[in-house]
């Protein structure tokens, strides 16, 4: 059976036919998510209805206050709801850091029964690793269709100036009025946008995993995210007048490819090599003192640099590899640690080589790999025909007058280089970047990215 989203007439939305024979365990998510116009006054009877109580910490930032937190604040008072205001200043954006986590954690008192986060990405975030320290639920009134993290369960942060992640739970209820959405600047758009665009690359590499490595690929949640992002693309001119159609498909699509995370409990659906090219910027960026850019811009960015290899390796000629070259050529364990230091740095090198022991192969298992490659080379060509083509991601983004190139964000070409270089060494889920590389392919692949290290 199909999956399908409706709406109850409450503006819940309901996700049907999620029945499933894969091998992954499957949850249907509790979350009660409400998207629709002009709903932000139901929020005291959404919040009624899972008995969340009487007295809250409302967060927001000086932009989500008066896009929607002064009005938030009204609507939950009137209905009898103590509000604790947390309003985070600053004088640019609010970071997710030690400081505005420490701004909530300071506001809740030993009678607050819920945290009301009224924001995007970090709102949310500050709030989620709140709600796990104090055990309290927490409500998300979301302000920008700008980031599919709305219903994750990870919040990542900014401690002493570098990233780092926590474990959070999913807000218990997400109200995405779209009338307070469709007030989110241009930029907001086009970078949610960019992180949906992300998912054609994940799915792809989810479905090479399978192939490869006999992962457990999941078709239910790959035809969630497939339907949302075909959805937005189809209708970008809707997306981009803001209309409440155009805002109600692009939000759908950020919270349903976020929900597959719900479902299956692992973020494969969503998140592929593009953000880990995304997530080098924010280290890069982040250890030379800046901010961390934009996380859907630099999504939609990496979406298009590691695009084109997956259209040149549908018309790879596998046949070609010589084993006994890959074998001399292969980086010991030493030059790997060495490559790991000198692209990620020593410590986020060590860290992740920690978190993914078995990204080191023996020969055998990269024989494995490359020869099954070779066997089943046409369902993987299958996978990369199936991404619709190039032109139309880039003409998404260039429509939405999203950033188009790591330079347009204030990348150098050193690291925009060295990022797509590393990308594959993240974590030790299978892309089609890993591939290249055991098959001694990635470097002529990348030579338009070239490093000296
Ligand atoms: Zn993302
Ligand atoms: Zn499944």
């Amino acid at each position: 059976m199909a999956v399908s989203v409706s709406y109850d007439e409450n503006h819940r939305l309901i996700l049907s036919g999620l029945e499933c024979d894969c091998a992954c365990e499957h949850r249907v998510p509790d979350q009660d998510i409400y998207v629709g116009e002009d709903i932000l006054p139901n929020l005291p009877k959404y919040i009624s209805k899972r008995g969340l109580g009487k007295n809250c910490v409302l967060v927001c930032d000086k932009n989500t206050f008066k896009v929607a937190g002064e009005r938030t604040n009204r609507i939950l008072t009137d209905a009898g709801i103590n509000v604790i205001m947390c309003l985070i200043k600053r004088d640019g954006d609010l970071d997710p850091d030690e400081r505005s986590v420490g701004e909530v954690l300071l506001s809740i008192q030993p009678e607050t029964e819920f945290i009301v986060a009224v924001g995007s990405g970090s709102i949310t975030d500050t709030c989620r690793v709140n709600a796990a320290r104090t055990g309290l639920p927490f409500v998300s009134v979301g302000t920008a269709p700008s980031m599919d993290g709305y219903t994750s369960a990870v919040a990542p942060l900014i401690f002493k100036g570098l990233k780092i992640h926590r474990q959070g739970p999913c807000p218990e209820i997400i109200c995405c009025d779209t009338k307070i959405m469709a007030t989110a600047p241009d930029w907001m758009i086009a970078a949610g946008v960019g992180d949906v665009l992300g998912k054609f690359i994940a799915k792809a590499d989810w479905k090479i995993g399978s192939i490869i490595n006999d992962e457990v690929y999941c078709p239910t949640c790959g035809q969630i995210v497939t339907d949302a992002v075909n959805r937005l693309i189809d209708n970008v001119q809707e997306i981009k007048a803001k209309t409440p159609k155009g805002i109600q498909i692009l939000i759908e699509g950020l919270l349903l490819a976020g929900m597959t995370v719900l479902i299956i409990g692992h973020t494969r659906a969503v998140a592929s090599v593009e953000h880990n090219i995304a997530h080098f910027w924010d280290m890069s960026e982040l250890s030379l003192g800046h901010r961390a850019p934009c996380h859907g811009e630099s999504v939609g960015i990496g979406t298009m640099m590691v695009w084109p290899m997956f259209v040149r390796f549908a018309d790879e000629d596998l046949s070609k590899i010589d084993f006994g070259k890959l074998k001399s050529n292969r980086m010991n364990r030493e030059q790997r640690v060495q490559w790991m230091h000198s692209t990620w740095g020593k410590e986020n090198g060590d860290t992740i080589m920690m978190e993914n022991p078995g990204d080191f192969l023996t020969w055998e298992e990269q024989e494995r790999r490359v020869r099954r490659a070779q066997q089943r080379f046409p369902e993987i060509q299958a996978v990369i025909r199936e991404l619709p083509p190039f032109e139309k991601i880039r003409d998404t983004l260039l429509t939405l007058n999203a950033p188009m190139t790591a330079a347009d964000m204030g990348i150098s070409d050193e690291v925009r280089n060295i990022s797509i270089h590393c990308a594959k060494d993240y974590r030790t889920r299978y892309t089609l970047f890993k591939l290249l590389d055991e098959c001694g392919l990635l470097k002529e692949y990348l030579s338009d990215y070239p490093i000296d290290l």
